[in-house]
């Protein structure tokens, strides 16, 4: 009872402690955000733990449950982001889903998978194919330590990678291209380690206010340091070097899922696939034909 009572009291203490902060950090409308994600968090937990309505479920790791906690960016609050129990995010569902369903590639293929800034609730969902070759990647030392399993991760700028050209058969580059200056540099690189015929999973945050791409000439830490604010209407254009497929969550999940797994629609994944040269069709139609 005691501990219950001090957890209670630490807890009203640090959040107490961190509406000052925030205020005299952030200003007003920071602060109001701040008190206002933590009320509902603590809020939807409780309604959780009472177990009467489980009405969302993550894919993820099969909890289910009243509501997912929101998030708060400083800036701005996202509702129904986070799973209370692995941790997934909207992102993390959506690509878990539709590999699920409709890439079975992934589940089968004996070759390597390079996973920039990983995600752990995926890094169990890849590393269920135990013959996958996998590796991780971040610029962030402490991201790899902590986030990396031991022996795959290693450190690397996207913009200049230090992987082999035609190396890798899979890549999954989540919520990673709006922290890089040179974003387009970065997708080549991508189109570089790539085997041909390999894929690329690629989500963005997206604005779905904005109707062109905006860059940040400071990354913005109210917003994660994000450099890019990416808009539906042209960020796909930037993968030209690829044959892509845009994927939108209504192309592949019903409204009552959309509502359940909490996938809203600016969530999009990219599926890139590193064209064959000419040459190589060439070749191998040639084989083809004298077979
Ligand atoms: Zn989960």
């Amino acid at each position: 009872m005691l501990t219950k009572v001090a957890r209670l009291l630490r807890y009203g203490f640090d959040i107490v402690q961190g509406f000052f902060i925030r205020l005299f950090t952030k200003g007003p409308n920071s602060a109001r955000i701040f008190l206002w994600v933590r009320a509902l968090n603590l809020t939807i937990s409780q309604l959780n733990k009472t177990g009467r309505s489980k009405r969302v479920e993550c894919p993820c790791c099969s909890w289910k449950g009243y509501d997912f906690l929101a998030d708060d960016t400083v800036k701005f609050w996202l509702p129904q982001v986070f799973c209370p129990s692995c941790g997934s995010h909207e992102r993390s569902r959506m690509l878990h889903l539709y590999l699920g369903r409709h890439d079975a590639r992934l589940g089968e293929t004996e070759g390597t998978l390079l996973h920039f800034a990983a995600e752990d609730d995926l890094r169990k969902l890849i590393r269920a194919n135990d013959r996958l070759n996998y590796f991780s990647t971040d610029i962030d030392p402490i991201a790899i330590k902590y986030r990396c399993a031991p022996g795959t991760g290693f450190m690397s700028d996207i913009q200049t990678l230090g992987v082999k050209t035609n190396s890798v058969d899979i890549i999954f580059c989540l919520h990673v291209l709006e922290h890089v200056r040179h974003d387009r540099d970065a997708i080549r690189e991508l189109s570089r380690a790539l085997k041909p015929g390999g894929i690329a999973y690629i989500m963005v945050p997206f604005d779905m206010t904005l109707k062109e791409t905006e860059e940040w000439k400071i990354p913005d830490p109210d917003i994660h340091y994000h450099i890019w604010a990416y808009a539906t209407p042209d960020f796909k254009y930037r993968l030209d070097c690829f044959d892509y497929q845009e994927i939108k969550p209504d192309t592949f999940l019903t409204e009552e899922e959309r509502r359940r797994f909490r996938i809203p629609p600016k969530e999009i994944i990219y599926r890139c696939v590193k064209q064959v040269e000419v040459e190589e069709k060439t070749e191998s139609s040639l084989e083809m034909s004298k077979a």
